[in-house]
């Protein structure tokens, strides 16, 4: 019988527990909803801000460069209008191929010379043509096609022009020719002074040698005069072979072949031990392709994809040496060389290049010094797991000519195409073993290209290029300001900013991505809140009423115009963003549960209470506390139970309006007993990451070494260049916001922040406030809840006007927030 009423009554407790469980359950799905519908509906969908007007690009997307303008001339009168009207910096745009901020220059103005293009002189008999330098091959295909004529030298796709192929001196597939400079006749420049001179081999050569291979730092190339070849029939032959015969096959089959226009041999990845020679014979063979040159509506659908297919993994590449490429290549092919000239680089691929992107870059070896180096390539990109799509032989005669020549001795080239990420992290990863390529090739009597990114130490850069000292006495002579600038001699020409630029580019973890400036707004924002709330409480006003749904919609709001800001800009940080959504999701949680407990039971304590209570002035300085230590330290190194404590021994338990006092104890008891916990959680590995971070910031300013450490005692010079060029350490968050007014007012001028030019900051002012600071761009406002009546400002501006920027500050009585560090 006894046994019966257990067994009820167990089941009956059953029951009920499930009852419980059912309803917990149903609770947090209610509350999970809740939380991800207000994160559904926080934010602002509506900003469209941007931050630059002319962001210079190019096919990688791994190099965009805010300028200060782009100009388009269409004549030479107008690019020696813009070089007058202008005083900074000039870079200068072609195609925009060119993969390492070879076109751009911070806040410079880039000639965009793409319009620039139409014929200017021509004789079909004689084999010669004179461009304007914006043309592309393509254009001026169409032009002689018809006249039977084709290109000298060119690269293997069209969409190059004219004017950034000669700055590059490029090459291309053919056979029994070098570098572009031996097919150029005659240039006409327009120099720094605005002055239009012509450039042969005999008028003025030191500026043909130079503005060849010279990159933009010489002047404007606005014409080029260039010989023609005769359009043939070309028919192709393949074969494959070991590398290890490679180079004897080519000198006895194929240098000295004038039968043979195109060459390359293709090393097949991930074992580059076989080759496959890919040949161009001049022929009577009918054609199997009828068009003279490539379409322009061709479609770009297969090929990338097979591309990418053929680059996936050790399978990808082994199907391509199987299969792919025997199934391409079984049929023979006989066309127009023009047709053969003619690619375009959308058979690359067209597709999002955000997170991984495919470069090239290209190494020059000696003939005789061939078989050496391969094992050296081999043996770098297999321990370093390049992804390598392809490597392609090309070959070049010597060029005596040009100063920067790349082929100081019969070369052959070989022309790498990778796949890499695109972080700054990733960056790095390809910096240190192209480096390890470069010592290979120097090592070789060799050379590396420079259209590429300029991963190369300033060391390596002049022992491949040992007359580089001839180029930049031209340059010094002809553009004694340096007017013509680009990421390419920003880092090569020696300046005494470029001595600074090497030394940073090799200090170990100064370079932090600028996207950061602005992606940390959002995580500050958790730091500006609590002294909101703080406030709000001081004045008196009732916690129930504070607006904290506004608050989840200023977070989402800030995170939604960082992403509209940097996205496309920068390289995706999807780390950080991903650390965003998580404190963002448990903020939003913590929110809406502290909103829906305030405005129920903590509504109705307030109700009951006179005024407030001893334990609501503790919670008070509680928030005030937590929100002073998060501007300079990690929140989760508050005392959290510290506070806990407080609210329990320095109040009395009993005592006038009894139930506030008792459910604020128990409400805060609660809240801060879950955050120490938490914090506890969390700590442990945040730490290590903020450890790895020093707590400092590195950067560049010109200042007198003597007077800083009396500006403030925590600032450290790590190196100093003299004449002022200084490379200092200050502190971070909070500490960061109160030095530098402090240096601003001294009279510091700041060059760099963390290897980056623009840096973001806020002010606090009347809502109806007008003025702003001087020469910072103006991004946004934010909402602040207390003080009443003011108004967050976010703006970004230039390091090296952010001096100019604080000052005004100070002049204008505008409060200084915070200047969001790296
Ligand atoms: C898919 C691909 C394939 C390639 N294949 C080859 C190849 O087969 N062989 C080879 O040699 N290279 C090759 N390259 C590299 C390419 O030749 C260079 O990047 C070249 O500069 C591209 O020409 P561009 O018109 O885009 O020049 P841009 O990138 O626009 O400019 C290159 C440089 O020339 C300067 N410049 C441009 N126009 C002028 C002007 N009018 N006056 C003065 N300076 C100027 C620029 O300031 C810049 O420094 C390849 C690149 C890509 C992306």
């Amino acid at each position: 019988m006894m046994k019966v009423q257990f067994g009820d009554l167990a089941a009956k407790i059953k029951v009920v527990l499930r009852r419980i469980l059912r309803v917990l359950l149903y609770v947090l799905i209610a509350f999970v909803a809740i939380v991800a519908m207000v994160i559904w509906f926080s934010g602002d969908d509506s900003y469209d801000g941007q931050l630059h007007d002319h962001v210079i690009s190019d096919i990688t997307e791994l190099n965009p460069v805010p300028m200060a303008n782009v100009i388009a001339p269409k004549s030479v009168d107008e690019v020696v209008a813009a070089i007058k009207a202008s005083s900074g910096p000039i870079s200068i745009g072609g195609g925009r191929f060119s993969m390492g901020g070879q076109t751009a220059i911070d806040n410079g103005l880039q000639l965009d010379m793409r319009d620039y293009d139409q014929v200017v002189d021509f004789s079909a008999a004689d084999r010669w043509i004179t461009v304007q330098s914006g043309m592309s091959w393509r254009e001026l295909q169409e032009y002689i096609d018809p006249h039977g004529l084709s290109v000298k030298i060119m690269q293997t796709y069209a969409n190059f022009s004219v004017g950034g192929s000669v700055s590059v001196n490029v090459h291309g597939r053919y056979i029994g020719h070098g570098p572009i400079i031996s097919s150029v006749k005659e240039l006409q420049l327009v120099l720094a002074d605005g002055s239009v001179v012509q450039a042969t081999r005999l008028e003025n050569p030191h500026l043909f040698r130079a503005a060849i291979g010279g990159y933009g730092g010489i002047g404007v190339i606005t014409e080029v005069t260039l010989e023609l070849e005769k359009n043939e029939k070309v028919g192709r032959q393949t074969k494959v072979m070991p590398i290890s015969e490679y180079r004897e096959y080519f000198a006895e089959n194929i240098r000295d072949d004038d039968q043979v226009i195109f060459h390359n041999g293709d090393i097949y990845p991930p074992d580059y031990e076989q080759v496959r020679d890919v040949s161009w014979y001049i022929t009577d063979e009918p054609l199997t392709i009828d068009d003279r040159i490539i379409a322009t509506d061709d479609s770009y659908f297969l090929l990338p994809k097979m591309i990418k297919f053929t680059n996936s993994g050790s399978f990808g590449k082994w199907f391509r040496g199987a299969v792919v490429d025997p199934l391409y290549y079984a049929s023979d092919r006989v066309a127009w060389r023009n047709w053969e000239a003619s690619y375009d680089v959308r058979e690359l691929g067209e597709e999002d290049r955000s997170k991984v992107t495919w470069v090239l870059q290209e190494y020059f070896i000696p003939v005789e010094n061939f078989d050496n180096f391969v094992p050296r390539m081999r043996a770098i990109f297999q321990e370093y797991e390049v992804d390598v799509v392809n490597v392609s032989i090309r070959h070049a005669l010597p060029d005596h000519e040009s100063y920067l020549s790349w082929a100081r001795r019969e070369v052959f080239a070989f022309v790498v195409y990778h796949s890499q990420g695109t972080t700054d992290e990733d960056k790095k990863k390809v910096g240190v073993w192209t480096r390890k390529m470069i010592d290979a090739i120097i090592e070789e009597d060799g050379a590396f290209y420079l259209p590429y990114q300029p991963h190369a130490s300033v060391a390596q850069f002049r022992a491949a290029y040992p007359n580089a000292e001839k180029y930049f006495s031209v340059k010094r002579e002809v553009d004694p300001d340096n007017r013509f600038q680009n990421k390419l001699w920003e880092k090569y020409f020696p300046t005494r900013r470029s001595r600074i630029r090497d030394y940073l580019d090799r200090l170990d973890g100064y370079k932090k991505g600028e996207e950061q400036t602005f992606l940390t707004l959002p995580e500050w924002y958790l730091v500006f809140q609590p002294n909101e709330y703080a406030d709000y409480l001081e004045r008196g006003n009732n916690p129930s009423n504070f607006p904290f749904f506004a608050s989840i919609d200023e977070y989402w709001s800030l995170y939604d115009r960082v992403t509209v800001l940097t996205d496309g800009l920068y390289p995706e940080n999807s780390e950080y963003k991903l650390m965003l959504w998580i404190i963002g999701v448990s903020t939003t949680a913590e929110f809406v549960a502290k909103s829906f407990y305030e405005n129920t039971i903590g509504r109705l304590t307030r109700w009951t209470a006179s005024e407030d209570t001893p334990e609501d002035v503790i919670i008070q300085e509680a928030h005030r506390a937590y929100g002073s230590l998060i501007y300079f330290e990690a929140w989760y190194k508050f005392p959290f139970m510290d506070y806990v404590g407080r609210i329990w021994s320095d109040t009395r338990f009993f005592g006038p309006n009894f139930t506030r006092k008792l459910e604020r104890k128990l409400m805060f008891t609660g809240e801060f007993a879950f955050k120490a916990l938490y914090a506890k959680l969390i700590g442990f590995g945040a730490e290590t990451a903020y450890e790895e971070s020093d707590g400092l910031v590195t950067m560049h300013i010109v200042a007198d070494a003597d007077s800083l450490t009396l500006i403030d005692s925590e600032i450290t010079i790590l190196k100093d260049f003299g004449d002022g060029d200084l490379i200092v350490t200050v502190p971070r968050w909070g500490g960061f916001t109160e030095v530098m007014p402090k240096l601003a007012a001294a009279g510091v001028q700041f060059i760099e922040i963390s290897g980056n030019d623009e840096v973001v900051f806020s002010t606090v002012e009347h809502e109806n406030a007008k003025a702003g600071p001087d020469k910072a761009r103006f991004l946004f406002n934010s909402m602040v809840i207390s003080p009443k009546n003011r108004k967050r400002s976010v703006y970004v501006v230039r390091v090296e006007d952010l001096d100019d920027a604080l000052m005004s500050l100070q002049r204008n009585n505008i409060q200084l927030e915070h200047v969001f560090d790296f």
